[in-house]
């Protein structure tokens, strides 16, 4: 990975490129011309119209549905279980892969029907600092307040 030497930047730092924290944290995703919306795609052609690369970028909502889930007993070393990894559903028809937070793993396991479409929104944690002193920010979905 290459290092920007030249950045004055002490602000907290997204884990993903596709994460971004300003105005306010939300996701991006790249749009095909006819219309596909793909997030944390590194493909170069479009899966649904098979079009190379005219993808424009777009902010994506903060809501969504989940789609499915599965809880996770075994994780690498230092990771808690179990927790909840959970395809969430956005209105501009892209899917994302996030943790499910704020929802007992175990409950989800034994009503498994009151996660699948439940309304999720958008949250974002610190989870550290990198080797440049900045915060890095991860998200996650938590059940919908509003
Ligand atoms: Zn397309």
């Amino acid at each position: 990975m290459a290092e920007d030497t030249q950045t004055t930047d002490q602000g907290p730092r997204p884990i993903v490129p596709f994460l971004r924290l300003e105005p306010k944290p939300h996701l991006v995703g790249k749009k095909c011309t006819c219309g596909a919306v793909f997030v944390d795609s590194r493909r170069v052609a479009c899966a649904k119209c098979g079009a190379d690369g005219r993808f424009s970028e777009v902010a994506l909502s903060n809501h969504g549905k989940v789609y499915v889930f599965s809880v996770v007993h075994q994780s690498f070393p230092g990771i808690k279980t179990p927790y909840i990894s959970a395809i969430v559903d956005l209105p501009e028809g892209a899917t994302v892969r996030a943790n499910l937070v704020d929802v007992d793993p175990e409950e989800a396991e034994k009503n498994p029907g009151k996660v699948f479409g439940m309304p999720v929104e958008l949250t974002t944690g610190v989870v550290g600092k990198d080797r440049e002193g900045h915060d890095v920010v991860v998200f996650s979905y938590r059940p919908a307040r509003a």
